[in-house]
């Protein structure tokens, strides 16, 4: 699944007038609204979801050092119960975007380090990819969630001591045959 940013991306920091000003440092706090889901299948910050980008730019001599963190609430579904779980996230985002000009060197292999136009910086990739990192493969409810019930599918934290009889056919004729010779503890007492 490819990304293309809109230009409207409340992701994208417009820096034009910070380019080739080392030293400069200016702060974005953005309250927005998520544009598509950040997350996998099971969780994720919806579309439509209200978050907070709080980044401060720094200029260098190669290009600009974004840093800062990146607030929304995750929902997704426990994976034993099904119930709702929610959680507030609080990433880091961060980033060192180089003009296309600069020459980074090559040795210096960083996860952190990408290009921009020299115009704006797009932080979507990044903090799709904080959020992601973060997120658990299975959500719980709670560490102790005891699940659903595999025979009826009730919810174990709402009944404890939620049990079936043992319906198991071999046990069924087992009792038959000994209730017809009279041997059950219920007869002998
Ligand atoms: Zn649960
Ligand atoms: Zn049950």
């Amino acid at each position: 699944m490819t990304h293309t940013p809109g230009v409207d991306s409340p992701f994208r920091l417009h820096v034009r007038d910070l380019v080739r000003r080392p030293g400069t440092h200016r702060e974005y706090s953005i309250d927005l609204t998520v544009p598509e889901a950040l997350g996998t299948d099971v969780i994720a910050v919806p579309e439509g979801a209200p978050a907070a980008l709080h980044v401060q730019c720094e200029v260098v001599t190669d290009g600009i050092w974004v840093n800062g963190n990146f607030t929304a609430r995750a929902e997704g579904e426990c994976s034993r119960c099904l119930d709702e779980v929610l959680m507030d996230l609080d990433v880091k985002v961060q980033g060192l975007f180089l003009y296309p000009d600069a020459s980074y060197g090559e040795d210096d292999e960083t996860d952190d380090v990408y290009e921009f136009d020299g115009e704006s910086i797009d932080l979507t990739d990044i903090v799709r990819d904080a959020v992601v990192i973060v997120l658990p493969f299975t959500p719980l409810c709670d560490p102790d969630c005891p699940g659903l019930c595999d025979q009826c599918g009730a919810r174990l934290v709402d009944e404890p001591g939620h049990s079936h009889e043992i319906l198991d056919p071999r046990w069924s004729s087992l009792e038959s045959v000994i209730d017809s010779l009279g041997l059950s503890e219920k007869e002998e007492s």
